[in-house]
């Protein structure tokens, strides 16, 4: 019976004459709605002669034609969607790693526009003429905002600790503080990286206790660094002392040693007025003196992804010979909105207004209200009889491994649906156009409005309002 059945089976030259096929897929590469037609009818072949489909003897192939159209609209539609897309990240938290840390100012995403789409001195020197160093673009802009004597920016911070290491204590010993043994999402461990860049790490103290004496007592003719790690993504708390780095740079001082310090996040300034936890700022940082600071650019800082290296200057000098620098260093793109995100940084209120990281961990209760009740009110509308929503208080977080136990007060809008579990609505949503990503909690789907712009607001109701159409059952 199946057999006969496949006679019914479009051929796919006919699929690809097919009037709707061919309107709706104008401009698509040819190649792609091949392979696409012939998928379709690869599977409906097989469905067929699995007598999935008994009725479809009734329906005729015209039927069956349509269908096959369909089903490739649908599959080249997909196919057409870019694998890197924009989410509508309802999660709350600010710098969500898995979705793309930091977003930029508009001033910033302008930068990159403007040297991707046109030739630039990213190493020339327009003054001389001569050949220039593509970190001169960054280099007063951080002296001034940091007080550092030397700069250098490399990818990201794990690269730049990995250089510091390589450049001053390849072959020698660092020592580490057992409490700051850090582990960093995706494999950024202390020991391994110390490990990589050839240098030998040496424990020393407790997990919650390191005294000043721990370190100068591990202190031996290999020594090269004493070093100083941000525990950034957990807190030690109870009967706890750490080493601090004033202390450290005390220590190095007196045995001829340099300090480093991994700051990790980085602020630029204090934002314990916002109702964030008080953290030293960078400047705070380089003035306890210690001969290098890193930190990642697209964590507090708010800009690109790139390390950050402050330090003193013969040091920094060393570091720019290394040959690992060549293999780190970072594009033009990054130059670019590293420098207009730093720009933001010499007026305080427009670094707050304009870079999107800082503007959510500052939001005022009353836009996130706001925001809230407006979410809340089209939703209603867009779910009716599907879902109850309401609004509650909850928290959002920092995230990208910063401030771990800060809460941040926020509005949340829940969705309770009537006819399937939260989490059935979530996975809906996160496989939709725009993909959305919320909380599921006791049945509910989370909505933190403090990290949704007021752009998103609309397509994240239509998203819902499409999850919620689907109907129960996951495609
Ligand atoms: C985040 C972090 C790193 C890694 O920085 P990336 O920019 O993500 O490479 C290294 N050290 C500390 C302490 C960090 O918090």
């Amino acid at each position: 019976m199946g057999t006969e059945l496949l006679r019914m089976l479009p051929s796919v030259d006919e699929v690809l004459r097919d009037a709707r096929l061919v309107k709706e897929l104008e401009g698509q590469p040819r190649s792609v709605v091949v392979q696409a037609v012939r998928d379709v009818l690869e599977r409906e072949r097989r469905r067929l002669l699995a007598g999935l489909r008994p009725d479809d003897e009734n329906k005729g192939k015209e039927f069956i034609l349509e269908q096959t159209v369909r089903e490739t609209l649908c599959a080249v539609r997909q196919s057409a969607r870019p694998n890197l897309r924009p989410v509508i990240n309802a999660t709350g938290v600010v710098l969500h790693t898995n979705m793309g840390r930091a977003l930029l100012s508009e001033r910033a995403r302008q930068a990159i526009n403007d040297v991707a789409s046109s030739y630039s001195n990213i190493e020339l020197d327009l003054e001389s003429g001569r050949r220039g160093s593509r970190y001169a673009h960054l280099e007063g802009l951080l002296k001034t905002l940091t007080g550092a004597e030397a700069v250098l920016v490399v990818n990201n911070n794990a690269a730049a600790v990995l250089l510091a290491l390589s450049t001053l204590a390849r072959g020698r010993e660092v020592i580490v503080s057992r409490g700051q043994l850090v582990e960093i999402g995706g494999s950024f461990r202390v020991p391994e990286v110390m490990a990589q860049s050839g240098a030998r790490l040496v424990e020393v103290g407790t997990t919650n206790k390191t005294h000043p004496d721990d370190y100068r007592k591990a202190i031996s003719p290999d020594t090269a660094l004493l070093l100083h790690v941000h525990t950034s993504n957990y807190r030690i708390i109870g009967f706890t002392r750490e080493t601090t780095i004033s202390e450290l740079v005390e220590i190095g001082r007196s045995a001829s040693l340099p300090v480093m310090s991994d700051l990790g996040s980085g602020f630029l300034f204090d934002l314990s007025g916002y109702g964030l936890p008080s953290e030293p700022t960078v400047r705070e940082v380089v003035e306890a003196g210690p001969d290098v600071v890193t930190f990642s650019g697209d964590k507090l800082l708010g800009g690109p992804q790139a390390g950050i290296i402050l330090g003193r200057k013969d040091l920094i000098e060393r570091m720019k010979k290394n040959p690992l620098t060549r293999a780190v260093r970072i594009d033009k793109m990054t130059v670019a909105a590293l420098e207009a995100t730093l720009r933001e940084y010499l007026d305080q209120e427009r670094a707050i207004r304009e870079i999107p990281t800082l503007r959510m961990l500052t939001e005022s209760r009353d836009i996130l209200q706001q925001r809230g009740s407006r979410l809340a009110e089209l939703l209603r509308a867009a779910a009716g009889e599907k879902a109850e929503i309401c609004l509650e208080e909850g928290f959002s977080a920092v995230g990208g491994g910063a401030m771990p136990t800060a809460e941040l007060p926020s509005v949340l809008v829940a969705i309770r649906p009537v006819q399937e579990s939260a989490g059935e609505l979530q996975t809906k949503l996160r496989r939709g156009d725009p993909a959305v990503m919320g909380r599921v909690q006791e049945d509910k789907l989370l909505l933190d409005v403090r990290t949704i712009a007021d752009a998103e607001l609309q397509p994240l109701v239509e998203a819902v309002r499409g999850a919620l159409c689907e109907g129960k059952g996951i495609k």
